[in-house]
């Protein structure tokens, strides 16, 4: 069982989907269909950055986290397309995402900007959800750990005990992201456990219990319970059945009953 200590997370990434309409017809339909499961579960959404503030609107005072894909570390100045995190606090964000798989293997961010983006993020007040995960390549080398433990070191350098409260990780294996093909529950458990025991070397055990770790992948109804019943698994981010309201409930419903 999931300890009682850490709350359920689930967050929907809409990635470069949806348009301004669309948008707000699926905030509304998630506040609709999710507002029930504030009271035991966070959830956030996650929408392109030109609609955030039209999605914050929607969200109202319903208790869903508005939530931005990404964010660039300076407070300002000369950088061509970026967004600081004053920007995002001026749309009542609450919540960022960094480390997203698309964005290093995709964009080519690095471990050593991502670490300054964390940093940033934090420093602002913001809450992080920090993404780590291997390659195919990587795992059928057998560098499963290792990769997911460096990542989550380098991102994590500097930052100090009192911040990781307002840190979710998120384990989310680039194979299985967009995919249709999810890790096993033990196969996600087992990172989640190291993923766990790292936090408790570069912290301390009491830390480590009570951050919360997401698993996504090809996250959809029909995989969610068996993939939360794990002792390590706090939530879920989802890509492609977040689009979806129906669906993003149904995950939403399976983190929320995990824990009664
Ligand atoms: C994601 O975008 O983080 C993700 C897990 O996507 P999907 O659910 O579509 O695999």
């Amino acid at each position: 069982m999931m300890s009682n200590a850490r709350r359920p997370i689930v967050g929907g990434n809409w990635k470069m989907n949806t348009d301004l309409a669309s948008a707000v017809e699926l905030a509304d339909d998630v506040v609709a269909s999710c507002g029930a499961f504030v009271d035991r579960c966070d959830i956030a959404v996650f929408p392109p950055f030109p609609y955030l503030q039209a999605v914050g609107r929607t969200l109202g005072h319903h208790g869903i986290i508005l939530g931005a894909q990404s964010v660039y570390h300076q407070p300002d100045g000369a950088f061509t397309g970026e967004v600081s995190t004053d920007m995002l606090l001026d749309l009542n964000v609450g919540m960022v995402i960094i480390g997203h798989s698309e964005r290093r293997h995709v964009i080519g961010e690095t471990d050593e900007l991502i670490n300054r983006k964390l940093h940033a993020a934090l420093d602002a007040g913001l809450q992080v959800l920090l993404c780590v995960g291997e390659t195919i390549e990587q795992r059928e080398a057998g560098q499963t750990s290792r990769v997911n433990i460096s990542q989550l070191m380098a991102g994590l350098r500097g930052i100090q005990a009192g911040h990781m409260q307002r840190i979710v990780l998120a384990y989310e294996p680039v194979w299985a992201i967009g995919t249709g093909r999810t890790a096993g529950p033990a196969d996600a458990q087992s990172v989640h456990t190291i993923l766990r025991a790292t936090l408790g070397d570069l912290y301390d055990g009491g830390l480590a219990d009570s951050v919360r770790i997401q698993y996504g992948g090809s996250v959809r109804p029909g995989n969610a319970m068996e993939l939360i019943a794990q002792p390590d698994i706090d939530g879920f981010l989802v890509g492609g059945s977040s689009l979806k309201a129906e669906e993003f409930t149904a995950i939403v419903r399976a983190a929320a009953e995990s824990h009664v």
